[in-house]
């Protein structure tokens, strides 16, 4: 056990106290505590910070989903005024680059109404830092209720892989629950406990039963929620969503539980508030779950497919265009971390979630359904 964090001893005591406690409620101590979280506390991002995200990488991505959000806004009859809203901005680099995009179509830029979603107090501040001019016309909220009642587009970045998510283990015809609990050295451990004995747990699209011994199952009613409640602010309002994170587009088992610390995998239990924790995002989940609330949902996209199809590498020319050869050469490379299939590249791993309001047409790049 590495030395004690704020977050161990306490977790410790109330685990000793009333018992294991689930994944989820692990990982929601662990990153929004406000006195020792992850997110509450620390700055995860960029190149010095423990991990770098599509925004971070390159201005290229910003000005993508921007330039997608301008055509999408003209899709939908441009509504005047309209709400733009991002969730979990990290470092507010992605709003940035869109607001700054959006100076090229000025009817969207007259209309629009910034808003961001952030928890943490401390992120807020940080946005407000990189939005610079442009934070005067921002607002922040805590969620969708309290925002103005407008047409909506929305948008997120590795928004979802945040929220908190449980792990089932199969164990003959029962599936267990994975919790955390201490182990005799007085640290915590994995432990696999209450069985679930409700099913509709179990994903209505997968065979559960067919699964062998020790098969994991992650579900994530917090995603699926959060998924539901912006399809039924759309579908009241009009408008459409585009969220990006890693994860898979059709429900499977495995698990992708994992910390990260410096750009480097770390131990999940050791040191709870001090590294990112996440799971990759169950994509056909939150099609269904928007689905249901009525949205109309696009075929879930890998985000090379999308920025090649929303014109990255004609973006990426205009961008390099006159500049020193190693300037280009790292244009390139960045095109390539965000939209190619390599084991570090972003393009297939990440994934895009598109869904809009029932009667739209059809949004490009995405295929109709
Ligand atoms: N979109 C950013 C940052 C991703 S990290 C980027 O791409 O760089 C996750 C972000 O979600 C952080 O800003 C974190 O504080 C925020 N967050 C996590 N849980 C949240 C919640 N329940 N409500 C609102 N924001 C949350």
């Amino acid at each position: 056990m590495t030395g004690a964090t704020p977050l161990l001893t306490r977790l410790q005591a109330q685990i000793a106290l009333s018992g294991p406690i689930s994944i989820a409620d692990y990982m929601a101590i662990c990153l929004l505590d406000p006195d020792h979280g992850y997110y509450t506390t620390r700055q995860p991002f960029g190149a010095s910070g423990d991990f770098v995200t599509a925004p971070e990488v390159s201005q290229l991505f910003g000005e993508i989903i921007g330039a997608w959000l301008i055509h999408t806004w003209h899709v939908i009859g441009e509504p005047s005024p309209f709400v733009l809203v991002e969730f979990g901005p990290g470092r507010g680099t992605l709003m940035k680059d869109i607001l700054r995009t959006a100076r090229v179509s000025p009817g969207f830029n007259d209309a629009v109404h910034p808003v961001l979603i952030e928890a943490s107090e401390r992120l807020r501040g940080v946005q407000a830092q990189t939005l610079g001019g442009d934070a005067s016309r921002v607002t922040w909220h805590d969620g969708l209720d309290d925002l103005p009642d407008m047409p909506t587009l929305m948008v997120s970045n590795e928004f979802f892989d945040a929220l908190p998510f449980r792990q089932f283990v199969k164990s003959g015809t029962r599936w267990l629950e994975r919790t955390i609990g201490i182990a005799p050295d007085g640290g915590l451990r994995f432990q696999t406990g209450i069985n679930i004995a409700d099913r509709t747990w179990l994903p209505p699209d997968v065979d559960a039963d067919a699964e062998p011994d020790g098969a994991v199952l992650e579900v994530s009613l917090a995603r699926e929620a959060v998924a539901a409640d912006m399809a039924r602010h759309i579908c009241a309002r009009g408008g459409a969503a585009l969220h990006i994170d890693y994860g898979h587009d059709t429900t499977g088992f495995g698990d992708t539980f994992q910390a990260v610390r410096n750009n480097q995998y770390a131990d999940l239990l050791a040191a709870p508030g001090q590294a990112d924790l996440t799971s990759h995002v169950d994509f056909q989940a939150l099609a269904n779950a928007a689905s249901a609330a009525g949205a109309k949902v696009s075929p879930v996209m890998a985000q090379g497919a999308f920025l090649l199809g929303c014109g990255l590498l004609e973006r990426a020319g205009a961008l390099g265009r006159g500049q020193a050869k190693a300037q280009q050469a790292r244009i390139e490379a960045d095109v390539q971390r965000l939209a190619g299939d390599g084991k570090d590249d972003m393009g297939g791993l990440f994934k895009v979630l598109c869904f809009a309001a029932p009667a739209r047409p059809p949004l490009p790049p995405f295929g109709s359904n």
